[in-house]
């Protein structure tokens, strides 16, 4: 099934010039880049992406960091972009990450792990809505 999947190129990406790398692996997959905008967040707007996370330990940092610099929101579409997308990015963990996935090859940390891909179908739809209300 067609599906869209909200990305993010947070901006770990972006200060180590990763954005081209990160970019190619979802193109060379196959999905298709519906929308695409280089912009920085303020607060507001990281706590309304991470809404669920809001009140965890982990967040104020991450509220920072994913605030500290430019990212890049993109829009995929394609078959089962949403899952695939998730595969691609590999576990939270870059640590952990298997090789061959870009937090795997590309990230040795938890926090500033490069990408964000939507968990689900109902996230997909609220996270486009909040990042692309034009779509
Ligand atoms: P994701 O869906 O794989 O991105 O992971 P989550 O939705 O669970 O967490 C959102 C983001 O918060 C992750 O991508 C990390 O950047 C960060 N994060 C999650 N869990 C932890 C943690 O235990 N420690 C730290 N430092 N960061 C975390
Ligand atoms: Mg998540």
């Amino acid at each position: 099934m067609t599906q869209r999947t909200l990305v993010l190129l947070k901006p770990d990406t972006v200060r180590r010039g990763l954005v081209g790398e990160v970019v190619s692996r979802f193109e060379a997959k196959g999905l298709t880049i519906v929308a695409m905008e280089h912009r920085t967040i303020d607060a507001a707007k990281a706590d309304e992406h991470y809404a669920e996370h809001v009140e965890r330990d982990f967040y104020p940092p991450l509220r920072t960091f994913v605030t500290s610099g430019p990212l890049v929101a993109m829009v995929l579409e394609g078959d089962e972009a949403i899952e695939v997308v998730r595969a691609l990015n590999g576990a939270t963990d870059g640590r952990k990450a298997a090789p061959g996935t870009i937090r795997g090859d590309l990230s040795l940390s938890n926090r500033e792990n490069l990408v964000h891909g939507s968990d689900s179908s109902e996230s997909a739809e609220r996270e486009i809505k909040i990042w692309f209300p034009s779509l």
